[in-house]
């Protein structure tokens, strides 16, 4: 889980960079609205953490201008005590939450494991999936061809859900060590291509031409039929 935080003021940065990263996030920091869109629109982002008041353009802006491109993307707002003005306009940019500041760090800290957990792609609730003439049921983590149920692993599991919830694009091979494997760096990206060589060997009517899970040259991986 990677978090953004968008703040100005130095030691207000600083102290958050420390709160999250003590919790175990991994953190990056900007201090203007402008590094904060730039960075907020990367999919390597999954929560920000966006103060109101900036100096360039405010959080309202960073906020609609960062939903435009990634409208799931849980954002939390710092706003100013009492200002109820701007907590309504926060929201109504598009914010999942805010917390006045000054806030207690056990409250931040609970307001953003409720976002990251409400955001979390589960799959759980998902309808079964028919792809290629084989039908992927997330929920109960099985996967059945010609009525023969094939057994996957969790990990298998995983790897279909993330590329299933995110079919509208491809994913990168760091992209599911990250979310699948929970790792980045220190694994290689070969580990992937070897788990999906052996999923393809289960789930494709022919391994070697796969309908479902594809490669895309030059990226990682798609769910079959964008
Ligand atoms: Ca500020």
């Amino acid at each position: 889980m990677r978090i953004l935080v968008i703040e100005d003021e130095p030691s207000l940065r600083e102290g958050l960079e420390d709160l999250f990263g003590s919790a175990g996030y991994r953190i990056e920091s900007v201090a203007d609205g402008l590094s904060g869109v730039r960075r907020g629109v990367d999919e390597a982002v999954d929560l920000i953490v966006l103060d109101l008041m900036l100096p360039d353009l405010d959080g309202i802006e960073v906020c609609r201008r960062i939903r435009e491109v990634r409208p799931r993307v849980p954002i939390l707002m710092l706003t100013a005590r009492g200002a109820q003005e701007d907590k309504v306009r926060g929201l109504r940019s598009g914010a999942d939450d805010y917390v006045t500041k000054p806030f207690g760090i056990d409250e931040l800290l609970a307001r953003v494991e409720s976002l990251a957990r409400r955001s979390m792609p589960r799959g759980d609730d998902l309808e079964p999936v028919l792809l290629d003439e084989c039908t992927f049921d997330f929920g109960r983590s099985v996967a059945q061809r010609n009525d023969a149920a094939i057994a996957l692993t969790a990990r298998e599991v995983s790897i279909l859900r993330w590329l299933y919830l995110h079919r509208e694009r491809a994913v990168s091979r760091a992209e599911l060590l990250e979310h699948v494997w929970g790792s980045s760096g220190d694994m290689q990206t070969r580990t992937v291509d070897m788990t999906i060589a052996n999923l393809r060997q289960k789930i494709e009517r022919n391994p070697k031409e796969p309908a479902v899970v594809v490669t895309v040259k030059g990226i990682g991986y798609a769910w079959g039929n964008r």
